[in-house]
């Protein structure tokens, strides 16, 4: 008999093609989780809507953000893999869990007071609503486990305190406390070597990026900023090319830079051209797969249909206990 796995949720926004940090942050770890759990990954859509300049080719984002999951091996036939909107119960559960949080709590959190910071000409309520939607995405598939860093804690923590609510308001245990998969956050900094590697920031290496194109990004890559001469030691331990060294290149490769650049036996353009090329050795078999996915984009669609409707097979049940647990009037 085979032993039931633990169910496994995570959304991501469609961000369109997606760069290494988003692939050494995230998406290596969705194709590791399938291994061990149940997963759910959804394409979160509806969330992108709270932005504006993210409502710009939504549909051909989200179409990237699936190539890109899985031309890195994320699995259609063992893993759900959606798109959020495509199981509008989500939107219901969120109208429904919205009774039970406090507006206060909503407008105390950091990240609402940040994006309203951000985006001041453009303070809608799916801003405001926006935790409590991605409570719904947990919750309508019950997930047991959500894989979040531990700077992402307190929005989980958020969730939970949504389903303590829900439940004794409603005096009903339907929903189920999701707890924290702590999944170690590797912080990828972007070619500019000091902020995180974001698509906003143009400072990003998309992983579908050709081998010159990726090149070129690499060595337009900062380095130690006190290595003005290539006489000059650098400092290996403050250089963000040496930090995808140690991700993509052999410790062969890896203890000689430590070694020579602080001796300057080493200068900073050859130093680059060795990293272009792992990281184009390493990405070629997922460039391979995402070329051979692109070339049949209705598979791809389909996946994404058939996967919306194993959610929705899962989100009617739930939304049927909860209905029942409100108390609403039952339908046909
Ligand atoms: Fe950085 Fe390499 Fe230059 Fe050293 S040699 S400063 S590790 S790019």
């Amino acid at each position: 008999m085979t032993q039931k796995r633990v169910r496994v949720f995570s959304g991501a926004r469609p961000t369109g093609k997606q760069h290494l940090g988003n692939y050494l942050g995230a998406i290596l770890n969705y194709v590791e989780m399938q291994k061990d759990f149940d997963c759910i990954y959804s394409i979160v859509d509806i969330h992108a809507l709270t932005t504006v300049e993210t409502t710009l080719q939504l549909k051909e984002n989200c179409l990237d953000m699936a190539l890109d999951w899985l031309a890195a091996g994320v699995d259609p036939e063992q893993s759900i893999v959606f798109i959020q909107s495509h199981v509008p119960q989500v939107m219901e559960l969120h109208t429904l869990l919205s009774m039970v949080v406090p507006m206060g709590k909503l407008t105390d959190l950091p990240t609402f007071k940040e994006k309203v910071r951000m985006h001041p000409q453009n303070v809608n309520y799916g801003l405001l609503g926006y935790p409590v939607l991605m409570s719904a995405d947990i919750l309508l598939y019950k997930a047991e486990l959500v894989p979040v860093g531990i700077d992402q804690a307190p929005h989980l923590e958020f969730t939970r305190e949504v389903v303590r609510s829900f439940n004794y308001q409603y005096n009903t245990q339907v929903l189920l406390e999701p707890q924290m998969k702590n999944t170690p956050v590797m912080k990828v900094l972007g070619t500019d070597g000091v902020n995180k590697m974001s698509k906003s920031l143009n400072n990003e290496i998309e992983i579908a990026a050709d081998a010159p194109t990726t090149k070129k990004l690499v060595m337009s890559m900062v380095t130690d900023t006190n290595r003005k001469l290539r006489s000059d030691p650098g400092n290996p331990d403050i250089c963000n090319v040496f930090s995808f060294h140690k991700m993509f290149s052999s410790q062969e490769e890896i203890g000689m830079i430590d070694v020579e650049c602080r001796r300057a036996g080493i200068g900073c353009v050859d130093c680059k051209k060795t990293l272009a090329t792992n990281i184009n050795n390493a990405m070629a078999p997922f460039r391979e797969r995402r070329h051979e996915w692109m070339k049949k984009p209705k598979q791809v669609w389909e996946i994404l249909y058939n996967g919306a409707d194993r959610a929705r097979t899962i989100a009617d049940v739930t939304m049927a206990e909860v209905r029942d647990a409100i108390g609403l009037p039952r339908y046909r």
